[in-house]
């Protein structure tokens, strides 16, 4: 796909080696865990539907969908959880799956609220980060990759719902 306004960052051949790099690392940690792979919708979801394909022992995946009141390309600071869990967290191994952390809002608030909830552990797997943009601190224990301050989409990743469906991660250049 070449539509104007579109550059390639991460060509697909590299978004796979990356996923399959971190599904290496999760294994050497969680093989024996039955870990609980929370997936952050929607921009997650291709990147957790490739990851647990790499993962070759058990384990569950549950969704969570949160709304930070803003739109278009900023995370308004204000996030709530639009969309609940369905698996009980107590005792269990969480693992958060995110696809960019940005200023680091959603996923703070996100572990906070889960930490709540009695796990035996939660660690973060983001695909991409943007540590220039980040304003609460945020560990991220599996990292894909870091990137400028760019606006990303494809592999999952919208920009007002569009571009989900491409296999490659691509900037989305000002003016679009
Ligand atoms: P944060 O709370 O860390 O600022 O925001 C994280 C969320 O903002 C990500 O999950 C993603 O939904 C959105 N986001 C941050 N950077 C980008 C980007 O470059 N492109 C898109 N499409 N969303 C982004
Ligand atoms: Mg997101």
């Amino acid at each position: 796909m070449s539509a104007s306004g579109l550059r390639v960052l991460i060509p697909r051949a590299e978004v796979a080696s990356t996923v399959t790099r971190l599904a290496v690392e999760i294994s050497r940690d969680y093989h024996d865990k039955n870990p609980l792979l929370i997936g952050i919708l929607k921009g997650s979801f291709v990147f957790i539907a490739d990851l647990i394909r790499c993962l070759d022992f058990p384990l569950e995946v549950d969704f969570i969908r949160l709304s930070s009141y803003g739109s278009g390309r900023q995370t308004s600071g204000n996030v709530r959880v639009v969309q609940g869990l369905r698996s009980k967290l107590q005792g269990r191994h969480v693992l958060v799956v995110e696809d960019i952390v940005d200023t680091g809002i959603t996923v703070a608030f996100l572990i906070e609220y889960l930490k709540k909830k009695k796990p035996a552990s939660v660690k973060l797997c983001a695909l991409l980060d943007k540590p220039s943009r980040r304003r609460v601190p945020v560990s991220i224990h599996y990292l894909g990759t870091a990137v400028s301050d760019k606006f990303v989409v494809g592999y999952g990743i919208d920009f007002n719902e569009k571009y989900r469906n491409l296999p490659d991660i691509y900037v989305l250049e000002d003016g679009q």
